[in-house]
C-alpha cells in the first residue's frame, strides 16, 4: 500500500514537473517570438542601427543572464535573443556603458564596432585626425555622445596636435589650433590649448555649452567623474542643466579663455604652399596650422521653408512650457522631441495642441513616447494630424495641407505658436566641402528626415 502510495506522489510530482516544463518552454517560445518581432520592427523602422556608441556583444562569452537588459536605463537597447543578449533598438543607446560595468562575464564593450559601412560617421585616425591632413574631429561628431567623453577627446586631440607642432617651423600669422565648437569638446580643447601654451582661436556659432544649453528648463545631467584642463577634478557629477552651464561660464571667466561666439565655419581650405589651413567664418577667414571641428551632431534646426516662418512666434525648442498657458499650439515633427513637447504643452492650463506629422504613423518613438501619446490621444488632450504639412504660418492661423484615406484638403488652424520640432540638419554638408571621407568611404550621402537630433529627447526633465 505504502508503495503505491510513493508511486503516486512520484507519479504527480513528474507530471506536475513535466506541465512546468512545458509552461515555461511556451513561455520563452512566446518571449523569443517578441523579441524577434521587435527586432524585425527595429529593422523596418530603422531604430535597430545605433547612432553612437553601443555594446558590443562577445556572443561567445554571453551567458545570457539578462542583467545589462535590466541595467540599462533606455528602454528597449537590449533583449535576450537564443539565450544571449543582443541589441534591439540600437538608435536609443546613448552610450551609459552600464551594461559594460555590470556584465559579470565582462561580454560586453561599448564602442562604435565596424564604422567602415556608416556615411554618418566620419574616418578617423588613432589621433582623430580626419582624411583631411591637420583637421581633427573631437567629441559626439565622431561618434561618441557623452559630456565626459567630448572632454576627454577635446584634450586627447589637443595633446597629439601639441606633439605633432613641436618640431614644425612657425608659419607666421597663423594660430597654432582653431577650434570650432564651444560645447564640451570645444571648450576642453581650448583649455588644453591655454594650459598647454599653444595660441588657439574658437569660434561657435552659438554660445558655450553647445547642445547642453539646449536641455530643458532643469534638466538633471549626469556628467560621471571629468577632469578640466587647469581646473582639474570636478567634484560633482550631477548638475542641474543651468548649474552645469554657470559651472562653465566661472571657468571660462577664472581662466580668462576667450570664445568668439555667434560665429560660423563655412569651409576649410588647405594652403598647399605653407600646408597651413584657411579657415572661412561668416565673420571672415583666419590661417590656422591645425584646426579642431567639434560641431557636435545636432547641426542647425530644419526649416520647415514656409510662408510666415521668419515671423517671431515660430520657435525651434521648447525651453519652458510653463510659459505657455491657455493657447493655441501647433507642433511639427514625428520625433520623441516632438512629442515630448506636446506632452509638456498639453499639461499646461488650458492648451490646444495638436501636432502635424508629415507621415501616416509614428515610428522610432519611444516605447513609452508612443503608449503616452496614445492615451493623451484618446482623452483629447493632444490632437495628431498624420499626413500633413504646413504650407503658411500667419499671424493667428496656419495653413495646413492634410491626406485623409488619399484625398487632400487644406486646413486652416487657430494658433499662437508653432514649435518645429523636424529635427537638425547634421553638418554632414560642411565635412563633404572641406573634403572629409566617412566610415563608408566615401563623402556623406544624405540621411532621411529623421536624424539623430529628431530622436533625441529635448524635452525631457530627466533623462
Ligand atoms: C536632451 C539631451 C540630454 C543629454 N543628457 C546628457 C547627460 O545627462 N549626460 C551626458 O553626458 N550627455 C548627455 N547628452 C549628450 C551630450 O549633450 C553631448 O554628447 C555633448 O554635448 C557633445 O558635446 P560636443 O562638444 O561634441 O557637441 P555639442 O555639445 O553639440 O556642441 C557643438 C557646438 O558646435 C557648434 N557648431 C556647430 N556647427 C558649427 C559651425 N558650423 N560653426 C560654428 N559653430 C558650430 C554648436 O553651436 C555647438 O555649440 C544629452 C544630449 C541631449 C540631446
Amino acid at each position: 500500500m505504502n508503495w503505491l502510495i510513493v508511486l503516486g506522489i512520484f507519479m504527480l510530482l513528474a507530471v506536475i514537473l513535466l506541465i512546468l516544463n512545458n509552461w515555461q518552454s511556451k513561455i520563452e517560445r512566446v518571449q523569443k517570438a517578441k523579441l524577434n518581432s521587435e527586432l524585425a520592427s527595429a529593422r523596418e523602422d530603422g531604430t535597430s542601427q545605433p547612432l553612437a556608441q553601443h555594446p558590443q556583444i562577445d556572443i561567445q562569452a554571453c551567458i545570457g543572464c539578462g542583467t545589462c537588459i535590466e541595467a540599462c536605463p533606455e528602454d528597449g537597447v537590449l533583449g535576450l535573443v537564443d539565450g544571449v543578449a543582443k541589441v534591439i533598438h540600437g538608435s536609443r543607446c546613448i552610450g551609459h556603458g552600464i551594461c559594460q560595468d555590470v556584465c559579470p562575464v565582462q561580454a560586453i564593450e561599448i564602442g562604435l564596432g565596424d564604422t567602415s559601412g556608416r556615411s554618418d560617421l566620419p574616418q578617423l585616425t588613432p589621433t582623430l585626425e580626419t582624411s583631411v591632413p591637420g583637421v581633427y574631429i573631437a567629441g559626439e561628431l565622431g561618434g561618441f555622445a557623452l559630456i565626459r567623453l567630448a572632454i576627454e577627446q577635446g584634450i586627447r586631440v589637443v595633446d597629439a596636435i601639441a606633439q605633432e607642432l613641436k618640431d614644425e617651423k612657425n608659419a607666421e600669422g597663423s594660430v597654432d589650433v582653431f577650434i570650432v565648437g564651444a560645447g564640451p569638446a570645444g571648450f576642453a580643447a581650448s583649455l588644453r590649448c591655454l594650459e598647454l601654451g599653444l595660441t588657439y582661436k574658437t569660434i561657435d556659432q552659438e554660445d558655450l555649452g553647445g547642445t547642453i544649453r539646449k536641455y530643458p528648463r532643469r534638466k538633471l545631467t549626469l556628467t560621471g567623474p571629468m577632469t578640466l584642463p587647469l581646473y582639474g577634478e570636478v567634484q560633482r557629477e550631477e548638475f542641474f542643466k543651468e548649474e552645469l552651464i554657470e559651472f562653465l561660464e566661472e571657468v571660462q571667466s577664472t581662466y580668462n579663455l576667450k570664445l568668439a561666439t555667434g560665429i560660423k565655419l563655412l569651409n576649410i581650405e588647405k594652403n598647399t604652399e605653407n600646408s597651413t589651413l584657411t579657415c572661412h567664418t561668416s565673420a571672415g577667414s583666419m590661417e590656422a596650422k591645425r584646426a579642431i571641428l567639434a560641431l557636435g551632431r545636432r547641426g542647425t534646426p530644419r526649416r520647415l521653408n514656409v510662408p510666415g516662418e521668419d515671423a517671431e512666434k515660430v520657435l525651434y525648442q521648447l525651453v519652458d512650457a510653463s510659459t505657455y498657458q491657455d493657447e493655441d499650439l501647433l507642433i511639427v515633427g514625428g520625433g520623441d522631441s516632438a512629442v515630448e513637447a506636446a506632452f509638456a504643452l498639453a499639461r499646461q492650463n488650458n492648451n490646444r495642441v495638436t501636432l502635424s506629422y508629415r507621415r501616416d504613423k509614428f515610428f522610432r518613438l519611444k516605447k513609452r513616447n508612443e503608449e503616452k501619446l496614445q492615451s493623451a490621444i484618446d482623452t483629447g488632450h493632444i490632437e495628431v494630424l498624420f499626413q500633413s504639412e504646413v504650407l503658411e504660418i500667419e499671424d493667428r492661423q496656419v495653413l495646413l495641407n492634410v491626406t485623409e484615406d488619399g484625398v487632400e484638403r487644406q486646413q486652416y488652424l487657430q494658433n499662437n505658436y508653432v514649435f518645429v520640432c523636424a529635427g537638425g540638419e547634421p553638418p554632414y554638408p560642411l565635412l563633404d566641402q572641406i573634403g572629409i571621407q566617412m566610415g563608408s568611404g566615401s563623402s556623406h550621402e544624405e540621411f532621411e528626415e529623421e536624424t539623430t537630433s529628431e530622436q533625441d529627447s529635448l524635452v525631457e526633465e530627466v533623462r
